[in-house]
């Protein structure tokens, strides 16, 4: 038995093999082709939307697009390894019909068109919910964390920066100290090793005054050096990553992303109104079910909600304000009467409203008499029971028995195909780009390639 043969490198055709001939009429990068192909690229904001009439010819950003779009799609992100895919890969040298542009013009391309870029994602959105592909009313909302391009060890504190400074200080003056020894007083006269020290230890000075003066303007602690935009996030001890909140909602009955951001909040508590009002108005529908975990439990949001027509269901994380030992009667116990703006306690007496804290959002009620109640070892261990209420507490409660548990399945479901996807896909969740500007950029490509390819399994999953 022999092995089975290629054929001679030598060997001439007759009829060369057209490069169409090694694309498959089924392939995705026929898909992405037609679509770009189809998209309105000036209204878009894309930058060379219509060619100059003068000078040297660019290249077309709708070849531009098609390839980062194809490369996303494939893993192949870096402007490097796509300048390479354009020479080596058939389907690469096919969408872009044999141009090959260096990797800067790729890479400016990426870095100028943010806008056009997270416009195009949104425009596979709309021509998704156009074909009708969004059946289900209920869609899913999560966040997961990215890591930016930079190492734990980059994350610097206010007090780290001051030590350094005065470190930093101290060698300034230890230097000018010698100069001073060797009747140098004035630094342009020193040899040029000490001159070129001295002008590096105050460039890094500078450079602290600058990172201390952007985390007074911005009211934080944590900077993380070189990736200024990105936070310290993550779960558990130890040194937090640097890194973004991608925030998605998605489409419980296709599993495809409707709508997404990336945030430089740690957590989730302000993200469930604006994520579901902006996907509301994506899918131009009068009213959307939205569920969440409960790290989106939020009383101002659930209000919020209720007003523009989203029903959120969010389980609850609220403390049950029980006191004592926990076995006490927690705040359930106590009816809430709208007209007085009291609390009815089990013994039947009124809580009277004592005190607002308007950033917490809650009210403090007390009992004005406890004395004589055949209810107080239940109740308190105080001389009067007190018991805080939310400004929005009516709302959350809604919102909390809304969050079923098949809903909270449902969610699951949807959440976690598309993070798990598109995390493969970026090396394990590692942004390329720094800066929120340049990471949201790059999301926009990812969750591009994502719904593609989840609309093209679909598409043959039906026919
Ligand atoms: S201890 Fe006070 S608040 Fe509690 S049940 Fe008795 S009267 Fe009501």
């Amino acid at each position: 038995m022999g092995y089975i043969f290629g054929l001679d490198r030598e060997q001439a055709s007759l009829l060369p093999a057209r490069i169409e001939d090694y694309v498959a009429a089924d392939a995705a990068v026929r898909v992405i082709d037609a679509f770009v192909d189809g998209l309105d690229l000036a209204v878009l904001g894309f930058s060379r939307a219509a060619p100059a009439l003068t000078g040297r010819p660019g290249y077309d950003p709708r070849d531009l697009l098609k390839l980062y779009v194809w490369g996303y799609f494939n893993e192949v992100r870096s402007s490097r390894r796509l300048e390479r895919a354009c020479r080596r890969d058939v389907e690469a040298m096919w969408l872009l019909r044999r141009l090959a542009p260096d990797f800067k013009t790729i890479a400016d391309f990426r870095r100028d068109n943010g806008a056009g870029i997270v416009g195009t994602c949104r425009a596979f959105v709309l021509l998704c919910r156009d074909a009708g592909l969004f059946s289900a009313r209920l869609v899913a909302l999560d966040g997961s964390k990215f890591r930016a391009v930079a190492s734990a060890k980059k994350v610097v504190d206010r007090q780290g920066i001051e030590q350094e400074a005065a470190r930093l200080d101290g060698r300034i003056a230890a230097y000018l100290a010698g100069l001073d020894d060797a009747d140098a007083a004035e630094p342009d006269d020193a040899p040029e090793a000490v001159a070129a020290a001295l002008a590096a230890l105050r460039a890094r000075r500078a450079e602290l005054d600058r990172l201390a003066a952007r985390l007074d303007t911005e009211d934080r602690n944590l900077i993380v050096e070189g990736e200024e935009d990105a936070r310290p996030m993550g779960s558990g001890r130890g040194p937090k990553p640097p890194g973004y909140n991608m925030q998605s909602v998605v489409d419980a009955g296709t599993g495809m992303i409707v709508h997404h951001e990336v945030t430089d909040e740690p957590n989730d508590r302000r993200q469930l109104h604006p994520m579901a009002t902006a996907t509301k108005e994506s899918l131009g529908l009068d009213t959307l079910t939205v569920v969440a975990d409960k790290g989106y439990d939020n009383g101002e949001h659930a209000s919020a909600c209720e007003r523009d027509g989203i029903v959120a269901c969010v389980p609850s994380q609220r403390s049950v304000n029980n006191q004592g030992d926990g076995t006490l009667f927690d705040r359930t116990a106590f009816i809430y009467e709208p007209e007085t703006d009291t609390l009815v306690c089990p013994a039947g007496r009124t809580l009277v409203r004592k005190q607002l804290h308007r950033q917490k959002r809650n009210v403090t009620y007390a009992s004005p008499d406890c004395s004589g109640c055949a209810l107080k070892n239940q109740c308190t261990t105080a001389e009067r029971r007190l018991v805080k209420r939310h400004l929005d507490d009516d709302a959350l409660n809604r919102m909390t028995a809304r969050a079923t548990p098949e809903r909270m399945r449902a969610r699951r479901c949807a959440v976690e195909h598309p993070f798990g996807t598109i995390k493969r896909k970026m090396a394990g969740g590692r942004f390329l780009t720094r800066g929120l500007k340049a990471t949201r950029t790059e999301m926009a490509l990812s969750v591009l390639a994502y719904n593609i390819l989840r609309a093209i399994n679909i598409n043959t999953a039906t026919s």
